[in-house]
């Protein structure tokens, strides 16, 4: 690992900033979760424009029902030029088992008129060779593109480093102190994207989501067979560790 990576600390829960005692940095952190869960292997797949349509149909629901819907448009609209012309309520009808139909239809329209505007076609792959904080000013600046669509745009895309917090990913760095209780979501991704080295943002993210899928469960996590229990307070306090 670098020796960014290694000068890296975590906040203790409660802090506003970074210069508390350190509990367990990203190095610590991927390399007790990778044994468990596997090393996740970062293949950004370069097609940002799919991207952002998949994560769209993600916002606000499972990845499962997405995942349905985004294979329904793509069978109904091979071609996302299509979608720019097409009936919304064609739009609707094909992506509704993902829920908010009507509404991700009309962000789908919309921002995709958007790409065509500002390019004029709907190739944005110029967005690879940008750096990233103009590659994530440029998407968020599209309509319905937040901080984390974009984020996943650059990371599972376009092998940026970015990384996009989640329901998970935002439980689990709070339970570890890694950004403090009650911080919003856009701001934990600032706060973990500040700490988190760029070469393990792609880890942290995945192995973050599937220990907040498999023992760090939003009610009665499994603290006690965790492996990162001896560096969590608030593992050591559900379990009334002294210390914690
Ligand atoms: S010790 Fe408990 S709260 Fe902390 S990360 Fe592990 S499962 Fe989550």
């Amino acid at each position: 690992m670098s020796g960014e990576a290694a000068e890296t600390t975590v906040p203790a829960p409660g802090e506003a900033t970074g210069a508390a005692q350190p509990t367990l940095d990203a190095d610590g952190l991927v390399a007790r979760l990778a044994p468990l869960y596997g090393m996740p292997v970062w293949r950004p797949h370069g097609d940002p424009l799919t991207e952002l349509v998949l994560t769209v149909l993600s916002q606000n629901t499972s990845d499962a029902n997405s995942g349905r819907a985004f294979m329904r448009l793509r069978a109904r609209f091979p071609r996302w030029e299509e979608l720019l012309t097409a009936d919304l309520a064609d739009i609707e009808e094909a992506i509704k088992i993902g829920g908010l139909g009507r509404l991700k239809a009309a962000r789908l329209r919309s921002l995709l008129q958007e790409v065509v505007r500002r390019c004029g076609s709907l190739d944005v792959s110029f967005l690879r060779e940008l750096p990233v904080g103009e590659a994530r000013a440029w998407l968020e600046g599209l309509p319905g593109v937040g901080p984390k669509t974009a984020a996943c745009v650059l990371l599972f895309a376009l092998g940026k480093p970015a990384l996009p917090v989640d329901t998970h990913v935002h439980r689990v760095a709070q339970r570890l102190g890694l950004v403090p209780r009650g911080m919003d979501a856009v701001r934990a991704q600032r706060r973990l994207e500040s700490i988190v080295p760029p070469e393990l943002m792609y880890p942290v993210h995945v192995l973050l989501i599937r220990h907040g899928r498999r023992l760090c469960r939003a009610q009665r996590p499994l603290c006690q067979g965790c492996p990162l229990l001896d560096a969590c307070p608030h593992g050591k306090r559900q379990l009334g560790l002294a210390g914690a």
